[in-house]
């Protein structure tokens, strides 16, 4: 089963950060997988909604072009539990790793030019002497491209040992990706079955991933945690514990936020609607 996060590390030429944990020390053992081969439905205008960003490396210094999706054509279609944001035509967040097609150094739009000088270094170290250069989509970015890039920051992420936050943020894009992805996936393919079932569990391994990334962070952390409030993250930390069928700690997390007093209107009744599903979810489970 395709449940290996760093699945493409090896593909970009940093095989050995795909070893250990992502958030601890300790070290896991790798298994190591081919990249599905997906015929993807193509999103028609999806290159209309780009255009070409300028950045300078924090790393390398170099200059070089992102794409990136102009705000205000894309159409917000809805919040899904986790906060994953649905745009249409264009899934933005195909979009949300900025790379640098130079030296790979590569991370979340919000995290891409302050690194510290540590971090640079341990980029410098662990990613730019070994980093295979990619090409990637000539005028939009595909599932595979964005999983690539993805991929990359994530093994950045690793290297320059980033908040447990960021890194966490970053599974749960994973993850979002991965949901993005299944949505055009072939259905006529031969393969369908078994790349949707990979798919989804590798989903799965993200969000559990970002549960364990964002249950740290709040010990260790203060807010705005990756732009979100207090209330915000605990009701995310209920959403994910929901997702990954943790009920005890999604149950213990909906309390927190219904009793906050600082948690807003609008993220308590997100919270109400989630209690209603998780008490749904283990009623039915006590009857099977
Ligand atoms: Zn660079």
């Amino acid at each position: 089963m395709a449940t290996d996060i760093f699945s493409d590390f090896g593909n970009l030429g940093l095989g050995d950060l795909a070893q250990g944990d992502l958030f601890a020390e300790p070290e896991r053992e790798e298994v190591k997988k081919a990249p599905a081969v997906v015929k993807e439905v193509v999103q028609l205008g999806e290159k209309d909604l780009l255009f070409d960003k300028s950045y300078t490396c924090p790393v390398c210094e170099n200059a070089f072009k992102n794409k990136t999706i102009r705000t205000g054509k894309n159409r917000l279609m809805r919040i899904e539990r986790d906060l994953r944001q649905v745009y249409t035509p264009v899934d933005q967040v195909k979009y949300d790793v900025v790379a640098c097609p130079i030296c790979g150094y590569a991370a979340l739009t919000r995290y891409f030019n302050n690194p510290t000088r540590m971090q640079i270094e341990n980029v410098r170290k662990q990613i730019c002497v070994n980093y295979r250069p990619q090409i990637w989509g000539e005028e939009y970015y595909t599932y595979e491209d964005a999983k690539l890039r993805f991929q990359l920051a994530l093994a950045n992420a690793k290297a320059k040992m980033a908040k447990s936050s960021e890194k966490a943020y970053l599974c749960l894009k994973m993850a979002w990706i991965m949901r993005g992805e299944r949505d055009v996936l072939d259905r006529n393919s031969p393969d369908y079955k078994q790349i949707k079932t990979e798919n989804e569990a590798l989903e799965k391994s993200f969000l559990k991933n970002a549960l364990e990334g964002f249950v740290l962070a709040r010990q260790k952390e203060g807010y705005p945690m990756c732009g979100m409030d207090e209330p915000t993250t605990d009701y995310l930390l209920a959403a994910l514990a929901f997702e990954v069928g943790d009920y005890q700690t999604a149950s213990k997390m909906v309390s927190t936020v219904l009793l906050s007093h600082s948690a807003s209107s609008h993220i308590k009744d997100k919270t109400r609607e989630l209690k209603d599903e998780i008490v749904e979810t283990v009623k039915k489970m006590a009857v099977h």
